[in-house]
């Protein structure tokens, strides 16, 4: 029987919400806080509505650390979820150590006035964490999140050395929009307009945007999904993934858009509406991406109509008894499924399963530490076990298939 509180109301935050009300054995107490009331109030309803459960609400600013630390102070959580966005991970983690408890999020910190993330920052407060004999678990999304834990997995099962990993992120679905993006669209433009890396060979290789008419990109024929253009991204589970997983000589990430996508993408970069610079509009100083993305639909939106499925998961090749080895690990989700299910997208769904099952296993004493860990560094069977039983079951096959040197 525990208390969480779960941080941010949007597409991600609500899955969380309904899977925890859906086992009351474990989250006895839920509490959603947001910025905007009122969409917290919404999630509320419809959890009362579908898991029949009663959950507390709150307003909160999530970079307003003492307004942060009242409200965990007031409601004793075992547990913070922090759905919010990447830029409060450092204010809601300094919350938590001031008050002391542990902590969980699905993306890791980035600025707000430069679109670039990774781990460095919250790596810096393991000491901080260990110290106060307090746990952060970071990236339990899908991905970073199940990606990592596939590759857990595939290094405690399948092999004695994993050369190679390539994760691919398909998304085949339609949810009838002109332009709309799966999860928060600020941050996904920032992600999505950065120049690509990968890691090979000791050294991070960079290659264009996959805006540009040079990104790197090819035909995967996903299952059940079918052959899909899928680019060379960067994603942030490669950092962590390049340190833990010992002897790994390259790792890429790839991720399927559309020339619809794309093309929008691209004229929507070239008038500036993707900059994050201040310009002055009417007298205000105004950010072109914020602007963009009030006009954009919200990812908590889209999952009404939305057909088709997802496809993700990770390659893996290495040796094992000496012998190559190439397995392919992966997940398939269904949009509508999942709307029937807790009116969610999948890429929303597939990002809040796993940190209901990743705040289970911490609540439980089964995943524990003191101090800031990543997905792979805990034991992968158990959340192997729990994607199964709640709604995101996976499947391990001989890859026979070919992928780009
Ligand atoms: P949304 O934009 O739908 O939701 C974000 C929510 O956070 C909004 O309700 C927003 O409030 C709230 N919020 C923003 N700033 C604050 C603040 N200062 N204080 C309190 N609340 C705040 O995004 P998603 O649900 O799609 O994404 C949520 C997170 O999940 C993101 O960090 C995203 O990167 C991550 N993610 C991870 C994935 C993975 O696989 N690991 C995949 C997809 C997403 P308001 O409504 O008022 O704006």
């Amino acid at each position: 029987m525990a208390r969480v509180l779960i941080i941010g109301a949007g597409g991600v935050g609500a899955v969380v919400v309904h899977k925890c009300a859906q086992v009351p054995e474990v989250f006895s107490e839920i509490m959603l806080a947001s910025r905007t009331l009122e969409k917290c109030e919404r999630i509320k309803e419809e959890v009362k509505e579908i898991e029949k459960r009663d959950i507390q609400t709150a307003k909160v600013d999530a970079d307003n650390v003492p307004e942060l630390v009242s409200l965990i102070k007031s409601f004793k959580p075992d547990l913070v979820i922090n759905v919010a966005l990447p830029y409060q991970d450092l204010h809601i983690m300094d919350a938590c150590l001031e008050a002391g408890v542990n902590y969980l999020d699905t993306a890791n910190y980035e600025p707000q006035d430069v679109a670039h993330f990774e781990y460095s920052w919250q790596w810096a407060y393991q000491e901080r964490f260990r110290k106060k004999g307090l746990m952060a678990l970071l990236g339990c999304g899908f991905d970073p999140g199940v990606s990592n834990v596939y590759c857990a997995y595939a290094q405690k099962h399948f092999y004695d050395t994993i050369k190679t990993i390539d994760i691919l992120d398909c998304n085949a679905g339609s949810h009838g929009k002109s332009f709309a993006t799966n999860f928060n669209p600020e941050i996904n433009i920032r992600e999505v307009t950065q120049v690509v890396r990968h890691w090979e060979n000791g050294k991070w290789v960079e290659n264009p945007p996959i805006i540009e008419e040079n990104s790197v990109h090819f035909t995967f024929d996903y299952p059940i999904a079918g052959p899909k253009e899928s680019y060379l991204l960067y994603h942030e589970e490669e950092e962590s993934l390049v340190k833990n997983i010992k002897g790994l000589q390259k790792i890429r990430f790839w991720m399927t858009f559309s020339e619809n996508y794309l093309t929008h993408l691209r004229v929507l970069r070239n008038v500036g509406m993707t900059g994050i610079e201040p310009v002055k509009y009417e007298g205000h100083d105004i950010i072109p991406l914020r602007f963009l993305k009030s006009v954009l639909p919200e990812p908590a939106s889209l999952g009404k109509g939305y057909s088709g499925k997802t496809v993700i998961g990770c390659i893996f090749d290495g040796l094992k008894d000496g012998k190559q080895k190439k397995i392919y690990i992966y997940n398939v989700c269904d949009h509508a499924e999942c709307y029937k299910e807790i009116r969610a997208q999948a890429i929303s769904y597939t990002t809040g399963v796993p940190a209901m099952i990743g705040a289970m296993l911490m609540i439980k004493g089964i995943w524990k530490g003191t101090g800031v860990f990543n997905m792979e560094q805990m034991d992968p069977d158990p959340m192997m076990e729990l994607l199964t039983k709640y709604g995101l079951p996976w499947e391990v096959e001989d890859f026979r298939g070919s992928l780009p040197q």
